[in-house]
């Protein structure tokens, strides 16, 4: 038997990472990861979130390296094919799983004492059950989606976050060709939450966001969004939205503070839908009449269905969703640590689309934070 010495970035889920050699064995299954990019929760995971340590990183693409007999028959996959890796590795057996809803089942919900890939202690098994590695453990359980081999790495890394947007403005928020939408907080989520809608022939998107967003906006914008600054003490976003564009059809809440989730309920017109995508909480009282008068629909959405991902992956390979226009900035696995405590000090890339490149070596120049021109 030979084995693969691998190298990882393992978090100890108080602020500090280090990269360590682990060893994988041709035993399991593995993918060779082309990139892990970085979201919210990894940062919340890093500072203060995991029970052990854990190699992070919970959207990750690479290729098929190797596969066990076994592995091969059960996921019909070959070594070779390029793939997205869903977080959700479900039980296989429980009722939400035979339906299709892995991403409910109980072995991967957070709620209730669940774990998915980027959060594994890295004391079970090979120790690689995350993106942020050179190679990550594959089972018969992994989801996993074929991505074409003509999208870029740029493009390929956005298959989940866009994958999400999917779930959370198609699906939940009903928004389609004609819709008025409103995206609050184009960060990561937000941005791919305005392409998605765009994509979808929305007729109008608006991306709302505080004054100190104002280059997140920018991003909006070259996506095709109008943009709107729900901070100036003068205007009122909701009166500036409803007068400027009317009331919409949809608003997705990626921050989920009092105040948007309140300021999106009132932007909505008749049948409109108020998606809840961010967990900032705090106390919330939202207005029963406006819910009530309106015939308004709240939803809470959490991650995204196998359905939503192979959505995403159509539209990035249909080349329609301008996310190619975003800058990536690429962290090597030493940079894992600095960069996501300065994401959770505030002191974040510019661009929201951070990306972990497991082969970058750090005496190779970093790109540098340079918006790509587009036009
Ligand atoms: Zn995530
Ligand atoms: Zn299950």
């Amino acid at each position: 038997m030979t084995a693969l010495h691998v190298r990882a970035a393992v978090s100890d889920g108080a602020g500090s990472t280090v990269v360590r050699e682990l060893t994988l064995p041709d035993t399991v299954s593995r993918l060779r990861v082309e990139s892990s990019a970085v979201c919210g929760t990894d940062v919340m995971l890093h500072q203060r979130g995991l029970r052990a340590p854990a190699v992070l990183g919970h959207h990750t693409i690479g290729r098929i390296d190797h596969l066990t007999e076994a592995d091969a028959e059960a996921l019909g996959l070959e070594v070779g094919t390029r793939v997205a890796v869903e977080e959700y590795v479900g039980c296989g057996r429980c009722a939400e799983c035979r339906a299709g809803r892995y991403r409910l089942c109980p072995s991967v919900d957070l709620w209730t004492g669940g774990e998915r890939v980027g959060m594994i202690p890295v004391s079970r098994g090979s120790g690689l059950h995350g993106g942020n590695a050179e190679y990550l453990e594959l089972s018969a359980r992994h989801a996993l989606h074929r991505l074409p081999d003509r999208l870029t790495v740029d493009e390929a890394a956005w298959t989940l976050p866009l994958a999400n947007a999917v779930d959370w403005t198609l699906d939940a928020g009903g928004v389609g060709p004609g819709s008025t939408v409103a995206i609050i907080g184009p960060g990561y989520h937000g941005l791919s939450c305005v392409a998605a809608a765009v994509a979808a022939g929305a007729e109008t998107v608006v991306a709302i966001a505080r004054t100190s967003s104002a280059h997140r906006l920018e991003l909006a914008r070259q996506l095709g969004a109008v943009t709107e600054r729900n901070d100036d003490p003068d205007h009122d976003v909701v009166d500036v939205v409803r007068e400027t564009y009317g009331p919409l059809d949809a608003v997705i809440d990626t921050i989920g503070r009092p105040e948007t989730m309140a300021s999106g309920l009132r932007m909505l017109g008749r049948f409109g839908v108020l998606v809840i995508a961010g967990l900032a909480g705090g106390d919330v009282a939202l207005d029963p009449t406006a819910i009530v008068r309106n015939l308004v629909t709240v939803r809470g959405v959490r991650g995204r269905s196998p359905q939503a991902v192979e959505r995403a992956i159509a539209l990035l390979a249909a080349g329609g969703t301008g996310l190619e226009r975003i800058p990536s900035y690429y962290v090597p696995l030493e940079g894992v640590g600095g960069t996501l405590r300065d994401m959770a000090e505030g002191r974040a890339p510019v661009t929201p689309h951070v990306v972990v490149d497991p082969w970058l070596r750090v005496t190779d120049p970093i790109p540098t934070e340079s918006p790509k021109e587009i036009r």
